[in-house]
């Protein structure tokens, strides 16, 4: 069995610790790798390595490191289907969704080529007599990034492309529960010529984010993943004095009114609440269908869920894969349980399809949610979709905005006004019209509010710039007597 081992200084080195852990394909539940537990002494010097490379690499002239990035984005296309299957494997979703957050991980990397450009400054040649000013960009220093088992591509994507071309260097601890996507990346930033030292990779877990967090040479952290874990990173790592963007857990409503393309938003929507196991920081979770369509609405869309096809993400035809371990094969079966004893009625259970080849669980549908029940409040990341029936807009858009999460919304119709409704009430950072899963592209930002995000500025987009850059401001006066 394979032990992964961690790339420090641009080579692979072995843990310090001699604990591990295993990684599994939940489709299958075999052990595909081990990786270590790596310790504080391995956080040292994978920061030691980025300290020293930084000196070097932000003296880089932008337009050099953008090549590389360029190179890098060149590999990772030619790699696409190899990244794809790597993610299927660790993760579980199917290779279509694999291979579409390889090209949503490729994207990011097409933004920060654009390093030159983004990071140009301001300048105002007349701000008094004679006296003018600029504003430049420059690094700031050693970054790391934390991140979640469900986007193993995409999220780790979201940061050190942008990190690493404006300038800084980078450490990367991935989810123990997916490893092998960031091996692979390794690899392909070492072939594009990354030189050493600017991008280092920890595997392991508590230990390895508190060394991290408490590392005085580590100036800003990105993390992406649960609630709990970011309001952790938020605080321990802004009482250390750095910057910190932390995106969280979830809870995303979608409505359907009246006048919707039944066919188009079913479709849409069964992918939404589906697709990934619902592990999916976008995933609907909460569906509000209007009065009148109900029940025209839910017919079509519980025949198409129940025709959805489960299984190993590698097959052909498959929606709904494994959710990512037993523990939360486990959890996702106790909300079933808890939907029912707190009164929603069960349309569809989720626990008559399951199959213990892997952590299957099918998809579960209840009605007549309300909002003091538990599974309309919290983060399942699981294939259970909450359904209520409200009267209008108003009462969709008050009711999603009761939730304490505000990453993602969905609205399905073409009546303009209750568009602009929507957007003006709803309480989330990313909306989508007459569309499933709106995460943004990689120029906006990834920008969830409330407790789906601690921190000031976003993920991707000219936010990320910002995090991972400061600013210097040159005032200068000139004489007209030495003209
Ligand atoms: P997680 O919080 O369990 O793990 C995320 C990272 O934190 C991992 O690298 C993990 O090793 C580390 N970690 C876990 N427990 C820790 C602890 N006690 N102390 C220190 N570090 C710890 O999240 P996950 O289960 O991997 O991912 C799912 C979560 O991520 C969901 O809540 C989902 O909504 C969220 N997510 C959010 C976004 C977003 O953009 N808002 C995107 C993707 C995923």
């Amino acid at each position: 069995m394979k032990t992964l081992k961690n790339f420090i200084n641009g080579e692979w080195v072995e843990s310090k610790s001699k604990e591990t852990m295993e990684v599994i394909n939940p489709a299958t539940k075999e052990v595909i790798a081990l990786i270590p537990v790596s310790n504080k002494e391995d956080v040292d010097l994978a920061t030691k390595a980025a300290s020293d490379a930084f000196e070097i690499w932000k003296n880089i002239a932008v337009p050099r490191r953008a090549r590389i990035f360029f190179k890098f984005h060149q590999l990772l296309v030619e790699h696409t289907e190899e990244l794809g299957k790597i993610i299927t494997m660790e993760n579980g979703k199917s290779l279509d969704e694999s291979i579409a957050e390889v090209k949503r991980g490729i994207e990011n990397v097409e933004f920060a080529t654009g390093a030159p450009t983004l990071t140009m400054g301001d300048s105002l040649s007349s701000i008094a007599t004679d006296v003018e000013a600029a504003n430049y960009r420059y690094p700031i220093g050693v970054v790391g990034g934390i991140t979640p088992f469900n986007f193993p591509m995409m999220v780790p994507c979201w940061m050190f492309p942008m990190a690493i071309t404006v300038g800084n260097t980078f450490v990367l601890k991935p989810s123990e529960k997916a490893p092998l996507l960031t091996e692979k990346l390794a690899e392909l930033l070492q072939e594009a010529g990354l030189p050493k030292g600017v991008f280092n990779v920890v595997n392991g877990a508590k230990d390895v984010v508190n060394g991290i967090l408490d590392h005085p040479d580590i100036k800003a952290i990105s993390f992406v993943g649960s609630k709990a874990v970011g309001e952790y990173i938020y605080k321990r790592g802004s009482e250390n004095l750095k910057r910190v963007q932390a995106l969280t857990g979830a809870k995303n409503h979608t409505t359907v009114l009246n006048d919707a393309n039944v066919k188009d938003a079913v479709k849409a929507i069964v992918s939404s609440s589906f697709g990934s196991a619902g592990e999916r920081c976008m995933a609907t979770s909460v569906l509000a269908v209007e009065d009148g369509i109900y029940d025209k609405f839910m017919t079509e869309f519980v025949e198409a869920v129940k025709n959805i096809k489960m299984g190993n993400g590698l097959d052909d035809g498959v929606v709904l894969g494994p959710v990512i371990r037993a523990e939360n094969q486990e959890r996702t079966y106790s909300y079933i349980e808890k939907g029912i004893s707190e009164g929603a009625d069960i349309l569809l259970d989720g626990r008559d399809r399951t199959n213990d080849e892997g952590y299957f669980v099918g998809p579960t549908i209840f009605e007549n949610v309300t909002t003091d029940m538990t599974i309309w409040k919290d983060e399942m990341f699981a294939p259970i979709l909450s359904v209520m029936r409200v009267k209008n807009i108003q009462e969709a858009v008050a009711t999603a905005n009761k939730s304490e999460f505000a990453n993602g919304a969905c609205l399905f119709t073409n009546n303009a006004s209750a568009i602009r409704y929507f957007r003006e009430n709803i309480d989330a950072g990313m909306l989508g019209i007459n569309l499933g899963v709106p995460a943004p592209m990689a120029f906006f930002p990834f920008s969830g509010w409330k407790s789906s995000f601690y921190g000031t500025l976003h993920a991707n987009g000219k936010d990320s710039v910002d995090f991972y850059t400061r600013k210097k401001v040159v005032t200068a006066r000139y004489s007209r007597a030495d003209v």
